[in-house]
């Protein structure tokens, strides 16, 4: 199904750098639609907390999702509740086909879909989610009331959830493979302090327990080999992201983790296709970046379909 109507512009995901165009482009009067398959928002809305988003001491990250939201709705921004399944190029057109076979044409896109979980690759870790496997504390972290959980990863995510979920378990157990920790020291001292948390290092997890549900976590040392089973009721892995890059089909754009290298302008290496956020390679990953990355981008999208 092709609508004819040409977009200027199609953002694709509603997160911080996908608001932070679209409030620019509206702005300008700009002729676009926002993509998302999620919630409008993105991520931050299963962010238990955010701590460092300007002008924001730890925030609840629905809060935060709210007040970015709010921005979209204010401004009345075209907002298109559906998956994007393929992004291509045809005679100087982006083709975006959607989930439910509708081809929307645009002359500029930004990328700005994010990233979803990493997978450990454990047997039984696709069938458990959601029988004791989760990835979202906020979500489910009521389901696990006075049991006990293992959380597994040492970056943010990983100690924010588990600060999250030690104030619901009767018991937290983070493992992590290294004895350092990726993530922040005040978040590391934070979990610490939590009177019902043992951290265990350095260990990897190899073998998800449970006949119908997680019922334990075989975990191994990564020097002695030495195994220890955890019983537990909950299994939060968060060892990090991939990108939402699945769909993009023109070729030279992504990196070999497929990520989206671009210039200073927010431009991949195809010209009038724009990406930010969390789908770009760089060191951290941060709300504010992500923001900045969409007004970028709308700058210089708006400088293109101008011609100058
Ligand atoms: P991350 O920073 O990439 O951390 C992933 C963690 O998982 C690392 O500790 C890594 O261990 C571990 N890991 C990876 N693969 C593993 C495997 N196969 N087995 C066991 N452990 C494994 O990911 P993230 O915590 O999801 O954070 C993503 C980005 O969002 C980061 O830039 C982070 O700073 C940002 N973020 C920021 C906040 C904030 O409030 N500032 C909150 C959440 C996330 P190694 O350390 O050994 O590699």
């Amino acid at each position: 199904m092709e609508n004819n109507h040409i977009y200027e512009t199609l953002i694709i995901g509603s997160g911080p750098c996908g608001i932070g165009c679209a409030c620019k482009l509206k702005e300008a009067g700009i002729d676009f639609a926002v993509l998302e398959s999620y919630i409008p928002g993105g991520k931050i809305n299963i962010a238990p907390r955010v701590d460092n988003y300007p002008h924001e001491f730890q925030i609840p990250g629905p809060d935060l999702a709210m007040k970015f939201v709010n921005r979209l709705m204010d401004l009345k921004v075209p907002f298109i509740n559906k998956e994007v399944i393929s992004l291509t190029k045809e005679n100087d057109l982006f083709k975006v086909e959607l989930k439910d076979q509708t081809i929307l044409l645009a002359k500029t896109v930004l990328l700005a879909s994010g990233t979803k979980e990493r997978k450990l690759g454990l047997a039984k870790e696709d069938e458990f989610l959601g029988h004791g496997i989760s990835y979202c504390a906020i979500c489910d972290g009521h389901f696990f009331r006075n049991k006990e959980i293992v959380v597994v990863g040492g970056g943010n995510s990983a100690l924010k959830e588990a600060i999250y979920l030690s104030r619901l378990a009767s018991k937290i157990y983070l493992v992590h493979r290294r004895n350092e920790f990726r993530g922040l020291n005040h978040l590391v001292d934070e979990l610490k302090a939590m009177g019902n948390v043992e951290i265990i290092t350095p260990y990897v997890p190899v073998e998800i327990l449970g006949e119908e549900k997680v019922e334990g976590l075989t975990i191994e040392h990564r020097e002695t080999g030495e195994r220890r089973t955890l019983k537990v009721d909950g299994f939060f892995p968060l060892v990090g992201q991939i990108p939402n890059t699945q769909f993009v089909n023109i070729e030279g754009v992504k990196d070999e983790s497929n990520l989206i290298p671009v210039n200073k302008t927010m431009e991949t290496n195809c010209e009038g296709l724009f990406a930010g956020g969390d789908i770009l390679p760089r060191e951290i990953r941060q709300i504010y970046l992500a923001e900045h990355d969409g007004m970028v981008a709308a700058k210089n999208i708006i400088l293109k379909l101008r011609g100058e």
